[in-house]
C-alpha cells in the first residue's frame, strides 16, 4: 500500500460587496474575496493538498490565474478536476481536513453543509471530509477582517 500525505495553504484577500464562496457554500455576509475564480478558499487549499501529495505542483499551475477559462469559475469544477487528476494516477482519497481561520461571519452554522458539499464533489463519504473553522482572536490579517485564510491536509491511497 501506498499512502500519500499533502498539505495546503491558500489565503484571499476580503472585500465589500463581493460574493463570499467558502467550502463551496455562498455564505451571506457584507465582504466577499477577492480572486480570479470565486475565490473559494477552502477549496482552494484542499486542492493544493491533493496535489502536493503526489508532488503534482499547485492549482496555480494546473488553473493559471491568467486563463478566461477560470475567470469566475466555481472552484467546486476545479476541485472536481484535481480529485480526476488524482484518481488516474490510480489514488483515492482517505480523508480531507483542513481549518478556516475567519473572524467574522460565524461559520459554525454552515460547517455541515460545508462538509456534505465537499464530500460530494470529490465522491466521498461525509465522515472523511472534516472542516472545522478558527478565528485568530482578532490577530493578524484574518482578525483584521482583511483576508481569510485555510489549512488543508490530506491522505491518499493506492
Ligand atoms: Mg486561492
Amino acid at each position: 500500500m501506498d499512502l500519500r500525505i499533502g498539505h495546503g495553504y491558500d489565503v484571499h484577500a476580503l472585500a465589500e460587496g463581493l460574493p463570499l464562496v467558502i467550502g463551496g457554500v455562498e455564505l451571506s455576509h457584507t465582504k466577499g474575496c477577492v480572486a480570479h475564480s470565486d475565490g473559494d478558499v477552502a477549496i482552494h487549499a484542499i486542492c493544493d493538498a491533493l496535489l502536493g501529495a503526489l508532488a503534482l505542483g499547485d492549482i496555480g499551475k494546473l488553473f493559471p490565474d491568467t486563463s478566461d477559462e477560470f475567470k469566475g469559475i466555481d472552484s467546486k469544477i476545479l476541485l472536481r478536476r484535481v480529485c480526476d487528476v488524482i484518481e488516474s494516477e490510480g489514488y483515492s482519497i482517505s480523508n480531507v481536513d483542513c481549518t478556516i481561520a475567519m473572524q467574522r461571519p460565524k461559520l459554525r452554522p454552515h460547517i455541515d453543509t460545508m462538509r456534505s458539499v465537499l464530500a460530494s464533489v470529490m465522491g466521498l463519504d461525509v465522515s472523511r471530509v472534516s472542516v472545522k473553522a478558527t478565528t485568530t482572536e482578532r490577530l493578524g490579517f484574518e482578525g483584521r477582517e482583511e483576508g481569510v485564510s485555510t489549512h488543508a491536509v490530506v491522505l491518499l491511497i493506492k
